[in-house]
């Protein structure tokens, strides 16, 4: 049995030898799953950055 790997589409036999399968190799899994966990991580922590600094430049412009 052959797959493509997800990464780079390259075939992989599918067998207990291939220890990265689906993907061809550790780099293809790595990029994969670099990509799946920056989609993941990046937008709410960003987020949380965000909204902390317009916390604080609110907290500065309000008059006390
Ligand atoms: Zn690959």
């Amino acid at each position: 049995m052959k797959v493509n790997c997800p990464t780079c589409q390259k075939t992989v036999q599918w067998s207990s030898s291939s220890r990265y399968r689906p993907f061809c190799s550790e780099r293809c899994k790595l990029i994969d799953l670099g990509e799946w966990a920056s989609e993941g991580h990046a937008i709410p922590g960003r987020s949380v950055e965000e909204e902390l600094m317009s916390e604080q430049v609110n907290q500065e412009l309000k008059p006390h």
